[in-house]
């Protein structure tokens, strides 16, 4: 098994409802195990401020899928939730990013791993520190430095529990 990272967010037709659906979908993934999920998170949006804010949160899930099959499969609940493309980094009902998978550095057309921005995003770096704080990134980064560093004034701990 491979442990591998993924950065979940949503701002469109219920949001914490799309996480707490895609995490039980990611479970039910074949040859996959969901270690832990983290809280959620409301976080104000990157990109076009004239959207609504964000639910996110990171996942931990093992699997022996490879990088390409999980992404196959990650775009497929993208698409089962109704994903439509509006606008870059606009708004969107499920949005599942492959943030790590392992140790491995993946440069292909569809899939880049470590996900490139998501050192530079406190609505990653959080949400990934609350569910794994010792971990170390591939190019031997703590990544509680990271998050000890970066600007979390958008990231608020989701209290709204719905
Ligand atoms: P960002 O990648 O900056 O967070 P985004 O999530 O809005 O932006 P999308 O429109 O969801 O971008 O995805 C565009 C393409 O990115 C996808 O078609 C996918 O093939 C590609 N991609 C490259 N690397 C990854 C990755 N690590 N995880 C998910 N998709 C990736
Ligand atoms: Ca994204
Ligand atoms: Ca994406």
């Amino acid at each position: 098994m491979i442990r591998t990272c993924i950065g979940l967010g949503s701002n469109l037709d219920q949001p914490a409802a799309q996480l707490h659906r895609a995490t039980g979908a990611l479970a039910q993934l074949p040859h996959s195990r969901l270690v832990a999920c983290s809280p959620f998170y409301l976080t104000t949006p990157v990109g076009p401020q004239d959207q609504p804010d964000f639910i996110n949160a990171v996942a931990l899930l093992d699997t022996t899928l490879a990088p390409l099959d999980l992404l196959d499969a990650l775009q497929a609940l993208e698409q089962q939730a109704g994903r439509v493309r509006h606008r870059h980094w606009g708004e969107r009902t499920l949005d599942l990013d492959l943030l790590l998978y392992g140790d491995q550095h993946i440069d292909l057309p569809r899939l880049r791993v470590p996900h490139p921005e998501m050192t530079r995003r406190a609505f990653v770096l959080v949400p990934l520190h609350a569910v794994w704080p010792d971990l170390v990134l591939p190019d031997g980064t703590p990544l509680a430095s990271l998050r000890a560093q970066c600007d979390d004034a958008g990231v608020w701990l989701d209290t709204s529990g719905d």
